[in-house]
């Protein structure tokens, strides 16, 4: 992967060192944030699981709002726990990359509703 501007690890400024982070505050957020979400990447994991699991029952049972559910759960996950891949975190910065993940799970509640329940 090309790196052209580097951004700032965490709030995503486009950077002129060679350093990842624009200041030292961004780089003890950062790592702060990090600290904070490792515990709950379990719980994540468990979610998206429990949820793509409930959404193929769902599916292959041919009951809608069991597949409804599902999505609806993985979204729950995603809103609660956003957790970006390094990749965005790289691209975006990590506030924005949360900030994404939070857009990306609301969106596929909607979805999960939708499918369940229209
Ligand atoms: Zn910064």
């Amino acid at each position: 992967m090309k790196t052209k501007i580097k951004k700032c690890r965490y709030c995503g400024k486009p950077l002129h060192s060679r350093t990842d982070f624009c200041s030292d505050a961004c780089a003890m957020a950062y790592e702060q944030a990090l600290r904070r979400d490792t515990p709950k990447i379990k719980f994540f994991t468990a979610g998206i699981i429990l949820g793509i699991g409930i959404m193929l029952w769902g599916v292959f049972s041919g009951r809608s709002p069991v597949t409804g559910a599902g999505i609806g759960l993985l979204g729950a996950t995603v809103l609660l726990l956003p957790f970006a891949t390094p990749e965005t975190v790289r691209l975006l910065g990590y506030r924005k990359s949360r900030a994404l993940g939070r857009l990306l799970g609301l969106l596929l509640a909607a979805v999960g509703l939708w499918v369940g329940f229209f």
